[in-house]
């Protein structure tokens, strides 16, 4: 995916060079904004719209999106598919350090991924009510007795999440 690659490159050098002048939030809202992007290639391929990314040392070391239907997989959730683009990329199962952007509440799937990954921090955008593994319905980060413990930022640009979500249900409903 030359393109993706392109793409997600040119994001990280000018969300670079926008954080340098500015502060963590404006990086984190760039950052989310390309998990929106993302978001809505699921929603583009008929899966609910949920995008993640992570990153590494200020850029994107990997990229995915909600496709358990076209790839015929109940795991590839957006997270997973970024955790496994980052994990070959840097050459390691950990990816201790890094951040994951996401655009809805990490289920408890991923909040396993995640912490097997030792990933030091997560941002997501919309909470899920009926999913949500980091305090809507359970906070796994929380349990004491998990070895792994990651700071959690939630609710970054969810009104643009939950726009999305809802279009694509209400699309799906006419
Ligand atoms: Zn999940």
């Amino acid at each position: 995916m030359v393109l993706r690659e392109t793409r997600s490159m040119e994001i990280s050098k000018q969300i670079a060079a926008a954080s340098a002048a500015g502060t963590e939030q404006e990086a984190d809202a760039g950052f989310m904004r390309r998990a929106l992007e993302l978001a809505g290639q699921a929603a583009a391929a008929g899966e609910v719209p949920v995008g993640a990314l992570i990153v590494h040392g200020g850029a994107i070391v990997g990229e995915g999106w909600n496709r358990p239907i076209g790839s015929v997989d109940a795991s590839a959730h957006a997270e997973i598919g970024a955790i496994r683009e980052a994990c070959q990329r840097m050459g390691n199962y950990r990816l201790t350090g890094a951040t994951l952007y996401v655009t809805l509440e990490p289920c408890v799937m991923c909040v396993g991924a995640i912490m097997h990954a030792r990933i030091a921090r997560i941002v997501y955008g919309a909470a899920d009510s009926k999913t949500g593994a980091c305090g809507s319905v359970v906070d796994l980060f929380a349990e004491e007795r998990l070895n792994h413990h990651a700071a959690v930022t939630g609710g970054l640009l969810a009104d643009e999440s939950v726009a999305l979500l809802r279009a694509f249900f209400a699309a799906r409903r006419r």
